[in-house]
């Protein structure tokens, strides 16, 4: 029997009920043990429905209050020394390196003010890790304050009847995707491997006393180009890791091509390897050639970042394959990756299209699609799942929903000219100088203001219909206009609407655009309590009608200052919606561009004349390897971008915002806006300070954290500038938050903001 595996469940719940739970937590409405109880029902849910899917190979510890890194750095003491000082219980020191956390002194415990940890991307996904953060003096031990997480949840599911393989971020992983804290900028993370082995071993161990006989040991960097000094690293570190009292391990890879690094793990002791072949097929005969002839092939044929259903004849086929070449009882059908990807179960949409849903597997569906390939390839009769799926993917490829003859004409259309603004920069920058006036150190927003509960509430009528749209479109403007107040009322220069109409920054461009479908409940966990909910590109995608006109031209008619109009860019709403098979991310972002394009065009003739176009997520969609698809991914990505934003006079000033990762300058360059702002204030790292200095159109570094509640004194303001100064041309600084405020509240957005203006006030007065 081919045994079935799936790499990790979203632990989300079907109803969010992991949200719900944490954020009632936070805001003191739940105590810490109803807060477990919720993760113990999840987990519960998730093994059991696994099992009674029949999945033969099923992961724990795929659960977390926040994110599973977080959770291995509390557990192995990778806790900085600020978060440690104020007696807090362990769940509360997992949140504030998670999100920060400011306490107003009690009679009882002391004030309490500490930043969160960086947060980043997790490969080219949406998810975000909060990144280990190692100094010269963390000392690595297991931390047992909150038990010992791996084993107990493998205990918690013997208890149900559930045998599971525990699953664990690699050791070569783990401190690769580290970085070093402010007082030890030398300290190369990889270097501390050794000290950090024994710890892994102890923990490993421990599960094998507790009757794990395999452990799942995520390696996912081996997708990416690796230095040699880490190449080198996985003997060591899997060399440290077998012994008689120690679980097997199988090294798993996801999201790309292990290729390049094959030298480096061609000779491990592990009892089994998995790779994914949905992202990468093509690696199958040089990956399959380094396994001794024990080792187990865990095949990742149903995808674990994407909706759309397994072809079963192909996945099959695969197998077949991997079945030839090494044997049947060696061979482990799987996911490509995690589930955590996937929105949790497609019986949960109750108002899709059939035809359209009957093309999709969410996570529930993919696990049952595991495990029917797995019986497929082991000979049972599956014929009539087989020959469902087959009319499935027969309906798709032949549907008409997918293909707009008009769409696919106009994209012939695009030229260099048509993604080139008139003139270069300086000639705009003196137009739009003249047109704005603006002070120097111009201050604004990224756009969003908080999305506060009465918001949610009226969204929520207007879609069921309890309010009118009249009633409805009242409640919005009336909250533009106190938007509008404030902004003025503290004296930020250029304004915006604050976004109140918009439930998801993609999503409603997704249900406004054709060649698009939405859920009702497809979340997906994207950081910490924070869900999306992407949109689907179904077929091929224009704009029928304006969609921010209305919003942006109300705003504008209530103030004499600038106001922004804000829309999300190509690449943005391609990376974080579920993007389409059958066509390349080419194609589709072309298409979004176009869309866009018109977008802008319209707001322009409308008077919006200041046109923000955020692409937070073109970082992550750079191709993980260097070479030929990255730069092709590089030259797209822009030319999108220009579609969109190039067909506008110079006086219009196009902005773009950027968040979450590592940028390149030259990235961020070749979108020619003429102002961007990037996220910034968790780099802590005084070499990144110099990476856009010298960007040559004008800029704004991200100055507190929207992710924390907490609030910057005007003073730390005015210190994280100066710092800044040293470096960037005044005339081209502009001062703003990392991101959108909209999972903010009012008193804090209020307090940050003011200090923020009034430390730009100061600078203004010295200049
Ligand atoms: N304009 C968006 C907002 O403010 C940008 C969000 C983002 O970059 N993620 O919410
Ligand atoms: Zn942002």
């Amino acid at each position: 029997m081919v045994q079935s595996s799936v790499l990790g469940f979203p632990r989300i719940g079907g109803q969010r009920e992991l949200k719900k739970a944490t954020e009632a937590y936070w805001q003191g409405k739940i105590t810490v043990d109803e807060l477990l109880a919720t993760g113990k029902q999840l987990r519960s849910t998730n093994w059991k429905l696994q099992k009674e899917a029949g999945v033969d190979i099923i992961a724990s510890n795929d659960f977390s209050y926040y994110d599973q890194v977080l959770d291995l750095s509390l557990l192995f003491n990778a806790i900085p020394e600020r978060y440690t000082k104020f007696d807090l219980a362990p769940i509360d020191v997992l949140f504030a390196m998670g999100r920060g956390l400011q306490r107003k002194a009690t009679e009882t415990t002391a004030a309490v003010d500490v930043t969160a940890l960086e947060m980043v991307k997790w490969f080219d996904s949406n998810y975000h890790y909060v990144r280990p953060t190692f100094s010269h003096s963390t000392e690595f031990k297991l931390n047992t304050s909150a038990g010992i997480k791996p084993v107990d949840e493998f205990n918690e599911a013997k208890a149900l009847g559930v045998h599971t393989r525990p699953v664990i971020l690699g050791p070569v992983s783990y401190l690769y995707l580290g970085k070093a804290d402010k007082d030890s900028l030398d300290l190369e993370p990889i270097s501390l491997l050794e000290k950090v082995l024994p710890v892994y071993k102890e923990l490993l161990a421990k599960l094998k006393a507790a009757g794990a006989e395999q452990v799942q040991i995520d390696e996912p960097i081996l997708v990416l180009d690796l230095p040699e000094n880490v190449q080198s690293k996985f003997q060591q570190a899997y060399e440290a890791l077998v012994g008689e009292d120690l679980p097997e391990l199988t090294l798993t890879t996801y999201f790309g091509d292990v290729r390049p690094n094959l030298a480096a793990i061609s000779k491990l002791p592990v009892a089994g390897f998995h790779f994914d072949f949905v992202r990468v097929p093509a690696q199958f005969d040089e990956v399959a050639a380094i396994l001794s002839k024990d080792q187990k092939l865990s095949v990742g044929i149903v995808d674990g970042r994407n909706i759309w259903k397994t072809d079963f004849a192909k996945a099959s086929e695969f197998v077949k394959k991997a079945i030839a070449k090494v044997g049947a009882e060696r061979v482990v059908v799987a996911t490509s990756s995690s589930l955590l990807h996937t929105p949790v179960d497609l019986e949960f949409e109750t108002k899709l299209d059939p035809v359209i849903k009957d093309w999709f597997s969410f996570a529930t569906q993919k696990v049952s699609e595991v495990v029917t390939i797995a019986k497929e390839v082991s000979g049972e009769d599956v014929s009539k799942e087989f020959a469902a799926n087959a009319a499935s993917i027969k309906s798709r490829t032949e549907s008409s929903i997918t293909t707009n003859p008009k769409v696919q004409e106009r994209l012939a259309t695009i030229t260099e000219s048509l993604a080139t603004r008139q003139s270069p920069f300086p000639e705009r920058l003196t137009v739009q100088k003249e047109k704005y006036n603006l002070p120097l150190f111009p201050t604004t927003t990224i756009g969003s203001f908080p999305q506060t509960k009465d918001i949610r509430i009226n969204r929520n009528k207007f879609t069921k219909g309890t309010i009118t749209a009249e009633e409805y479109e009242t409640f919005i403007n009336k909250e533009i206009e106190t938007v509008i107040r404030f902004q003025e009322e503290i004296g930020l220069d250029v304004l915006v609407h604050g976004e109140p109409e918009r439930n998801d920054m993609v999503q409603y461009f997704g249900e406004q655009l054709q060649g698009f479908a939405f859920t009702t409940n497809g979340w997906v966990q994207s950081y910490g309590s924070r869900y999306v909910r992407p949109p689907i590109i179904v077929g091929d995608v224009s704009r029928p009608k304006n969609m921010t006109v209305k919003e942006s031209v109300y705003a504008q008619s209530l103030t004499k200052l600038p106001v922004k109009g804000m829309l999300t860019g190509p690449v943005t709403i391609l990376r974080w919606s579920f993007p389409r098979d059958d066509v390349s991310g080419k194609v589709q972002a072309l298409q979004l561009g176009l869309a866009l394009r018109d977008e802008v065009t319209d707001l322009e003739a409308a008077g919006i004349t200041v046109i923000q176009v955020d692409e937070p997520a073109i970082r992550e969609g750079l191709p993980l390897r260097a070479g030929q698809e990255r730069s092709d991914y590089l030259n797209w990505a822009a030319q999108s971008f220009r579609v969109a934003t190039s067909g506008v006079d110079n006086s219009t000033q196009i902005h773009s915002h950027f968040c979450y990762s590592d940028l390149d300058p030259n990235h961020i360059k070749a979108l020619d806006a003429d102002v961007v702002s990037i996220e910034f204030s968790k780099k802590d790292d005084p070499n990144y300070i110099q990476e856009f200095s010298d960007y040559p159109n004008h800029i704004g570094l991200g100055l507190f954290d929207i992710h924390s509640p907490r609030i910057p004194s005007k003073e730390e303001f005015i210190a994280r500038v100066e710092e800044i100064l040293k470096v960037y041309p005044a005339a081209n600084f502009w001062f703003n938050p990392d991101c959108g405020l909209k999972t903010r509240g009012w008193p804090e957005v209020k307090e940050s903001l003011t200090n923020m203006v009034n430390a730009a006030k100061d600078f203004r007065a010295k200049y």
